[in-house]
């Protein structure tokens, strides 16, 4: 795989070895980190995927030595590396190497490194997805305020889970019992004409393009309405979706073993999405 890292002022395109046994992340899971796209020179915005990546640092209380405007910088000179037609993931990551005493991340150990790296854009091919029985902590029992790797393990738990009864994601609940979101991307459905996706409370990650993809909808004249969701409703909803960073809009074609399909609202939201995008800077 191509890509390019940028780590203690140097860019190399070899995959820099930096953890061993003794590093707190290594151990410990101290990280934190976040993902946005370069897509054939544009960064759809990449400058709230940076200023977010600071956010995560500082609620898991390290002490980034760089800021949210170096970091694209960085990001906008890694993709220029990779070139105009490059598709990428693009992941600004801090992490913690010492520890004080027992399990005491040291703060002023945190460090940085920027990985770029191709990864196609998935198509609208679409997915499927079941409701797995492992649910979003609450926020005062671990850090849902940072897109903290420490956090993805029980997604991918659920993603695993669903994976071993035949599907290809999963709806986690949060912990009242409404739908938060799928493993790594958050959830929407929509019935008689309105979208739905579940109202922001801190248990999952409210994510930048679903926040894009609110306001684009809502400028089409589509209705949109955030608010909290029952697990019942995906279960008769006209079509279920996911936005994300990674493949930005996708139908969800089966969801708990019911058949759905690419509807009207999904296939909206994504042409709004590329469209808007095209309207922003090249970076080329
Ligand atoms: N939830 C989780 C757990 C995620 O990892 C992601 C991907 N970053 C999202 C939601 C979607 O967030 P965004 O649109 O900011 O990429």
């Amino acid at each position: 795989m191509a890509g390019v890292f940028w780590y203690n002022g140097a860019w190399t395109t070899e995959e820099p070895k930096i953890l061993g046994p003794m590093d707190h992340a290594f151990w410990l899971g101290s990280s934190v980190f976040d993902g946005a796209r370069g897509i054939r020179g544009y960064a759809p915005d990449l400058d709230l995927h940076c200023a977010r990546v600071i956010r995560s640092a500082k609620a898991m209380l390290m002490a980034p030595k760089i800021s949210a405007a170096e970091i694209e910088a960085l990001c906008k000179e890694g993709i220029r590396r990779m070139g105009p037609e490059a598709e990428l993931y693009v992941r600004p990551m801090f992490f913690i190497r010492r520890g004080l005493g027992a399990s005491q991340p040291d703060p002023d150990s945190t460090d940085f490194i920027l990985s770029i790296y191709d990864a196609p854009l998935p198509g609208f091919g679409g997915f499927s997805a079941m409701l797995a029985p492992f649910r979003r902590s609450a926020q005062d029992m671990a850090p849902t305020d940072a897109k903290a790797s420490c956090l993805y393990p029980n997604g991918a738990r659920a993603a695993t889970w669903a994976r071993q009864h035949g599907a290809d994601n999963a709806v986690l609940l949060d912990p009242s019992g409404n739908v938060a979101e799928l493993a790594s991307a958050n959830i929407w459905f929509a019935k008689d004409g309105v979208a739905v996706t579940p109202v922001e409370n801190f248990t999952f990650l409210a994510g930048i393009t679903r926040k894009r993809i609110i306001g684009l909808l809502q400028s089409a004249g589509v209705p949109v309405e955030v608010r909290a969701v029952k697990p019942e409703e995906l279960d008769t909803a006209d079509e279920v979706f996911s936005t994300g960073n990674f493949g930005k809009v996708q139908p969800c074609i089966r969801y708990n073993g019911r058949d759905l399909p690419t509807g009207p609202i999904a296939t909206k939201a994504r042409e709004l999405y590329f469209h808007w995008m095209e309207q922003g800077q090249r970076l080329f």
